[in-house]
């Protein structure tokens, strides 16, 4: 058969409440344009996150059941930890209660000021808990990385001889650790090839340096390495995810993404002092480490999450439907990242509204806009997010590149749901000259994507306002 389906029945349903137009132009004014702000009853198609937002199997939920809330030595701590030792292989496993916890504790044992760490693109957590520490947070990422309508197979790839170069010129101290993000999430879910880890780990090695996965999406860059790698055609996804884990040091993980689990992380090493110190923090303010800030339960859903998104006829209906998704509204002219990526599509904001210039936000337009048309939400990963203020006060240096990420919550939606989203952003595409750019009126110091208000761009007003510095944390 060609036609490939969703590889599961539908158990409970969660109605969805639909809106009118003119409801959603009241809601959109009430919440000054910010779609983080709207109620998400009020949302259609909610395409935010990926990011603890999967439908648990009915497996996920029995095993709900059998959690175990003893505070120390819980038996869902030993099903978790055992899941997770046979499939990433490390000697400590310790649970957090998400991804940036864990990243949190290892560079605080890690890091210290002055040093730098090198990713092919770091999250923006990630780049957050590592400048905390008084570090600094180093992109390396090959040049396809920056242009969204080149395709490259591994776009997700570190720049190996940049990293080489960098470690020459510094010297090994000042690298803690080296990390790679798979797949690439800031830069589109682009994946990181097997000879990529594999020659990063060798630069890593030569200079004593530890390197760490950021693995929140394991499984997909396993499949992607399984559909593009030569000689991995015939390894089942499983045994390209040991191997992954098996070059490096240690992990951080947010089982939000491919644990299939509404909350929860986790932190690996191989490494016995580090360990040690690393599970002292999390008592400080994580909690005992056979439960890092979970509910038994919670650790249980994740040991049975981990198992089923390797599962390939899941990751082959996974990716076949945000290729759908791709390849619909790219055949119909609007301009995306090239090629899919494994958790969203990402629509090239700039290059579809060339006449909204970066200082009116055309990401942030877009993204209204797809709300107006059809309710449904989507992410600003632009200018609004990614801006760097002028230290001087005045201005803001823009965002590299103007994006707008629809991301797929894992087993949520149905095709007929994927059809909906693609109609919704034609008929925008069919609109987009005469949409117009937005300007930020309240803003705070930092994150400022999520409480920011806007209004639709009017020059006079504008140019009374100072736009300021903004970092961000989305997930
Ligand atoms: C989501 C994410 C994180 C942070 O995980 P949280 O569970 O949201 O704290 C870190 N790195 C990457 C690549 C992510 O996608």
């Amino acid at each position: 058969m060609r036609t490939i389906i969703e590889p599961f029945r539908v158990k409970v349903v969660e109605p969805i409440r639909m809106t009118t137009r003119e409801e959603r132009d009241a809601y959109l004014k009430e919440v000054w344009y910010n779609l983080f702000l709207l109620r998400s009853e009020n949302v259609i198609i909610d395409l935010l996150t990926d990011s603890g937002t999967a439908a648990m199997s009915s497996e996920q939920w029995a095993a709900i059941m059998r959690g175990d809330e003893s505070y120390a030595g819980s038996s869902s701590f030993y099903r978790f930890e055992a899941v997770v030792h046979d499939l990433y292989g490390f000697k400590h496993i310790i649970p957090t209660h998400q991804g940036r916890a864990a990243e949190r504790i290892l560079f605080s044992v890690m890091c210290k000021p002055g040093q730098i760490v090198p990713n092919n693109t770091h999250f923006d957590t990630t780049r957050a808990n590592i400048e905390y520490t008084g570090a600094e947070a180093m992109d390396l990422p090959i040049p396809a990385f920056y242009e969204p309508s080149v395709y490259h197979p591994f776009k997700g790839n570190m720049d190996a001889e940049q990293l080489r170069t960098l470690i020459g010129r510094l010297g090994p101290g000042r690298i803690p650790l080296v990390m790679l993000t798979v797949t690439s999430n800031s830069g589109g879910g682009q994946p990181v090839s097997m000879a990529n880890i594999r020659e990063v780990k060798e630069v890593c090695s030569r200079y004593g340096i530890p390197l760490y996965l950021d693995a929140c999406r394991f499984a997909e860059n396993a499949y992607f390495i399984k559909l593009r790698e030569k000689g991995y055609e015939d390894k089942s996804v499983e045994e390209i995810a040991r191997e992954m884990f098996s070059l490096v040091d240690g992990c951080t993980m947010s089982a939000k993404k491919d644990g299939l689990a509404n909350i929860g992380g986790f932190l690996c090493t191989n490494d016995d002092l580090l360990a040690q110190q690393e599970k002292d923090l999390l008592i400080l303010t994580e909690g005992f480490p056979t439960y890092g800030g979970l509910a038994g339960r919670d650790l249980d859903a994740i040991a049975v999450g981990l198992r089923e998104v390797l599962q390939e006829d899941y990751l082959q209906y996974r990716f076949a439907s945000i290729n759908y998704l791709g390849r619909h509204i790219s055949d119909g002219g609007v301009p995306i990242v090239e090629p899919p990526g494994g958790h969203a599509i990402f629509i090239d904001a700039k290059a579809m509204l060339p006449h909204i210039p970066p200082e009116q936000y055309p990401g942030q337009a877009l993204a209204v806009e797809l709300y107006r048309e059809a309710g449904i939400r989507s992410c600003e990963i632009g200018s609004v997010m990614l801006a760097q203020r002028n230290p001087c006060g005045d201005g803001e240096k823009p965002a590299a590149m103007e994006l707008v990420r629809l991301a797929i919550p894992h087993r949520v939606f149905t095709q007929s749901h994927i059809d909906y989203v693609i109609e919704a952003i034609l008929q925008v595409h069919e609109r987009r000259e005469t949409i117009r750019g937005y300007s930020i009126v309240y803003q705070p110091p930092f994150l400022r994507h999520f409480s920011a208000r806007f209004e639709p761009y009017d020059e006079a007003s504008a140019a009374k306002r100072k736009p300021a510095y903004a970092t961000s944390i989305v997930a």
